[in-house]
């Protein structure tokens, strides 16, 4: 086996599937360690799937996705002052796949990509698969987890070739602001780098408004956004995503997809269509519901003196700073869920700047989140006293 496919990034979910496995038993247990939206797709698109399927669309599609769905990703992007072509477009199974088609197209060994750390887990893996690294660069707990751009510039060297960033950011929810998007922008022009942006969390936006990478003029030829279905329209299960990019590199992932994917399905293409060009209502009911739950987190753990709520202004996610357990992250996570039945994952999964806090999904309801924060909250003051007591 390859150490180039290495990573810690599936051992995260290990307590994931721990807790599923208890809960399957019978056990109540509070699922909060994963960012799988509880909503059941709209009926519209499900709708537009069926009949799609029933129409006999179940034959090979066209490998860089069907020319009305591309369009329609182009009309979403509208919102975001972004002016694209559907050549600019590649369909693929999800965004996860097109991260990984993209390191493919644009990485080669030796080659460095800076990330901001804590990151998605599944980056390194992706990156390391084609031989570069992934060279880390930290955000700050006590900074709220912002990005210092100074920081970024300070990792570039003459191996790095890309930046790679995820705004909304999976675990912290913190949003890259657009002052921030100019200046990484300019390093990108100065030092001949592909400017890569994950942005699976652009719709749940609560307090901010979302920047799109491909808006930032001067290197829109260096400038690859990824995105999916997934979160904003509860469609995770779908696997239906896109990289929008130069027509050079869409040409290259389509070479790509051709050997590895073939194009999605045309049917789930459609629910796609349907997806991003019916009425918006439900997605915003469910962007206002995830807005809800944060806020039922942050209540249930205002005025503790062992933990508390980094609150997050957009994405799916909340982070607990539970440093003051005397606890490690994973520690916590361990004892939360053996002991009070949540489970939620470590944040050092996510790299070392995010040791000390355990990142909550927003996956259940607002009650059940108190529930279950309230039940964190006991654990960790549980701990506090025992800390105390040891002192
Ligand atoms: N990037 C980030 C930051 C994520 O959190 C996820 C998980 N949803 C993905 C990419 C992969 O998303 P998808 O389901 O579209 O493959
Ligand atoms: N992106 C989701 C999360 O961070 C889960 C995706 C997965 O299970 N691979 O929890």
């Amino acid at each position: 086996l390859t150490a180039r496919i290495a990573g810690e990034g599936a051992a995260a979910w290990n307590i994931h599937y721990r807790a599923l496995a208890r809960q399957q038993a019978g056990e109540d247990i509070t699922v909060l360690s994963v960012g799988d939206p509880d909503f059941t797709t709209p009926t519209r698109i499900m709708d537009a799937a069926r009949d799609s399927l029933y129409a006999g669309n179940t034959h090979y599609a066209d490998v860089q996705g069907k020319v009305a769905l591309r369009e329609a990703i182009v009309n979403h992007y509208r919102k975001y002052g972004v002016t694209a072509s559907p050549d600019q477009l590649i369909v693929l199974a999800g965004a996860q796949c097109g991260l990984y088609a993209t390191a493919q197209c644009l990485l080669d060994p030796g080659d460095e990509v800076i990330v901001p750390e804590p990151s998605y887990v599944t980056y390194e893996a992706v990156i390391q698969s084609t031989g570069a690294q992934l060279v880390r660069v930290a955000l700050q707990a006590d900074r709220g987890f912002q990005l210092d751009v100074g920081d970024i510039a300070a990792a570039i060297t003459p191996n790095t070739r890309a930046i790679l960033l995820n705004s909304p950011h999976n675990p912290t929810g913190s949003c890259i602001e657009p002052d921030q998007w100019l200046a990484i922008a300019e390093l990108c022009r100065a030092h001949d780098l592909w400017l890569i942006s994950d942005e699976v969390y652009s719709d749940l936006v609560f307090e901010v408004s979302h920047t799109c990478a491909a808006s930032l003029t001067g290197i829109e030829d260096r400038t690859v956004v990824i995105s999916s279905l997934s979160k904003s329209h509860a469609m995770t299960g779908w696997r239906l995503g896109w990289v929008m990019g130069p027509p050079a590199l869409i040409n290259h992932l389509s070479n790509l997809a051709l050997c590895m994917l073939y194009g999605c399905p045309d049917f789930i293409q459609d629910a796609g269509i349907a997806a991003l060009s019916g009425d918006h209502r439900e997605l915003e009911q469910m962007r206002d519901a995830y807005r809800q739950r944060r806020d039922a987190i942050c209540e249930a753990l205002t005025g503790s003196d062992a933990v508390s709520a980094v609150p997050p202004a957009a994405g799916m996610f909340v982070m607990v700073d539970i440093r003051r357990t005397g606890l490690s992250s994973g520690e916590f996570a361990d004892r939360l869920l053996d002991e009070h039945g949540v489970s939620v994952l470590s944040g050092e999964a996510f790299g070392p700047s995010a040791a000390g806090f355990v990142r909550l999904s927003l996956t259940q309801s607002p009650e059940s989140l108190k529930q279950a924060s309230l039940r964190l909250r006991q654990c960790a003051e549980a701990c506090l006293s025992t800390n105390s007591e040891c002192l």
